[in-house]
C-alpha cells in the first residue's frame, strides 16, 4: 500500500470540480484517508515548489495557487503515487489526452486541476508538509 499527496487547485475548485476529479480516484480503487481545504501561502509555496521556485514561469504559479483555498488530500492504495500521476495525465492539459483528468478539464501547462506527488520520498516529505500523523487515518 502506498500514499500520495494530491492538491486540487484553485481552477478544479472554482470550476467546482472536486467531486467529479476525487470520484475519478475513488473509482480507480483509491481511498481517501486525510483531507482538508487550505489556502496556499507563499513560504509553504516556495517549500512545495522548490524544484522549480527559480524558473520564469513560478511567480505566476505562486499567484495562481494562493488564488483561492484548495482541497489537499492524500490517497490510499497499490501504487498509489504512479497510478494517481497516471490518472491526471501529463502536466500541459494542452497535450494531456482526452480521458486523462488534466486533459478532460485543464486548461494549460499551469492551470491543470490538480497536483500529485511524483516519487515515494516526496510523497513522504509532502504529506508531511500538509498532515500531522494523527490527521493521516491509513
Ligand atoms: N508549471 C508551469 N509551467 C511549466 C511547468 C510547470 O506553470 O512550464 C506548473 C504546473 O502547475 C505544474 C507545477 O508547475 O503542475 C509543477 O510542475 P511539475 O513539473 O512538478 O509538474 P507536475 O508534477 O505537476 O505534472
Ligand atoms: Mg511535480
Amino acid at each position: 500500500m502506498e500514499k500520495t499527496l494530491i492538491i486540487l487547485k484553485p481552477d478544479c475548485m472554482e470550476k467546482r470540480l472536486a467531486g467529479v476529479v476525487l470520484d475519478r480516484f475513488q473509482k480507480a480503487g483509491l481511498d481517501i484517508v486525510a483531507a482538508k481545504l487550505t489556502r496556499l501561502h507563499d513560504t509553504l509555496l516556495r517549500e512545495h515548489y522548490a524544484h522549480i521556485a527559480t524558473r520564469p514561469f513560478f511567480p505566476a504559479l505562486a499567484q495562481f495557487m494562493g488564488s483561492r483555498p484548495v482541497l489537499v488530500a492524500v490517497l490510499q492504495g497499490e501504487n498509489a503515487i504512479a497510478r494517481v500521476r497516471e490518472l491526471l495525465g501529463p502536466t500541459d492539459s494542452a497535450k494531456a489526452p482526452k480521458g486523462t483528468i488534466r486533459g478532460d478539464y485543464g486548461t494549460d501547462v499551469t492551470v491543470n486541476i490538480c497536483h500529485a506527488s511524483d516519487s515515494p520520498e516526496n510523497a513522504s516529505a509532502e504529506i508531511n508538509r500538509f498532515f500531522a500523523p494523527n490527521e493521516v487515518f491509513a
